[in-house]
């Protein structure tokens, strides 16, 4: 094992204890100089886990940490099914993050308005994207939130996008894999792409489970909830590959675009991406500026793939430039996502303080 794959605790997380703990795991790992946190005083609250990359404090940033707006679901008359969601009171949601090791979560809202009539969806896109930037002014070191848009009126969604950087501090956008059936890639959509792209913000697509109506939601209903379980990854699969084939990638080449959920299924099938247009040419009629997979290599992913062997596959095939930390909050799919950044094998120091951190620090604007 090497160094980094440890991780420390604060020293004011059950002083005496934590800290012998953590001597030992000094002696054993072979720092060449105590970590940070051993000189520092002991003023960190209480089981705030801070996260050590050789020696040195790695700032972690949580980029798929979900949440709820009441006040903007009242207008659709919908209530808020999951209270881990609300964000009124953050305590419990600060107290996971502290005992995780998450020093910034980037909070985002999958979108249940894409069926929202044009003026409704403003009202309740103002009403949420304002109370997401009261929640970050609360808590500033600790949140940034992606503003939402109404992505079913494209250009109305692109001032969103706009209002919500410029007027309320959001660092970028948070959409569905799909809109009311369309794909992503569809030109209806390119307002939206341009916006993002001119403005530079990163934008997070997470996939909203694939409704019963269609085949291949009836397909997924049954045991094991298999409309999330390899529905919402199919569904990001489905989106990118969209985007890269139909040329929209090419067209918006400056778009940061990440992926929910480590891109679904395509990194780790991406080779078959290249050989069908090789296979089946007359399948690709419309000519790529590069081959399918190395998009992949400009797109951003987040590491919720669960296992060590999973995330060294998704590196080898983006680049551990294009990862970066997302722990599905508060949806209890994993409580490991530092934990697991560090002991994925083939990885340099540098690699993971960026995965944990670093390159989501500079795509969302936090200050590292
Ligand atoms: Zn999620």
């Amino acid at each position: 094992m090497t160094r980094s794959e440890f991780v420390e605790d604060t020293a004011g997380s059950v002083a005496g204890i934590a800290f012998v703990g953590c001597g030992l795991l000094t002696a054993t790992t072979g720092y060449a100089q105590a970590p940070a946190y051993a000189q520092a005083p002991a003023v960190a609250p209480a089981r705030r886990r801070a996260v050590v990359v050789n020696g040195q404090r790695a700032k972690t940033v949580d980029v798929h940490a979900h949440c709820s707006v009441p006040e903007a679901m009242a207008l659709l008359g919908l209530k808020v099914a999951t209270p881990t969601l609300l964000m009124a009171q953050p305590a419990d949601r600060l107290r996971a993050m502290d005992e995780q090791g998450i020093d910034v979560e980037a909070l985002s809202i999958n979108p249940y308005w894409y069926k929202a009539e044009r003026d409704v969806a403003k009202e309740l896109i103002r009403i949420q994207n304002e109370k997401l930037a009261e929640v970050c002014a609360a808590n500033p070191e600790r949140f940034v939130a992606f503003a939402s848009v109404a992505l079913q009126h494209p250009d109305l969604a692109a001032e969103q996008l706009e209002e919500g950087v410029k007027k309320y501090g959001l660092r970028g956008a948070g959409v569905g894999g799909s809109v009311n059936g369309l794909e992503l890639a569809d030109p209806k959509f390119h307002p939206f792409w341009a916006k993002a792209e001119q403005l530079g913000v990163l934008v997070f697509i997470h996939p909203q489970a694939t409704g019963a109506p269609t085949e291949l939601g009836s397909r997924l209903k049954g045991n094991g909830g298999l409309d999330n379980v390899i529905g919402n990854p199919l569904e990001t699969t489905i989106a990118l590959s969209h985007l890269i084939f139909e040329g929209t990638l090419d067209q918006f080449p400056g778009l940061k675009i990440c992926a929910a959920h480590g891109g679904g299924y395509l990194p780790s099938y991406a080779g078959r991406s290249d050989a069908g247009c090789v296979t089946f040419p007359d399948r690709c009629t419309k000519p790529l500026r590069k081959k399918p997979t190395e998009y992949l290599r400009q797109l951003y992913f987040d590491s919720l793939v669960f296992t060590p062997e999973a995330l060294r596959h998704l590196v080898a095939e983006t680049g551990s430039s294009q990862i970066v930390m997302g722990t599905d909050y508060p949806f209890p799919w994993t409580k490991t996502s530092v934990d697991h950044i560090l002991s994925t094998p083939g990885l340099t120091d540098a690699e993971r303080a960026a995965m944990l951190g670093g390159t989501a620090a500079k795509l969302l604007g936090i200050k590292e």
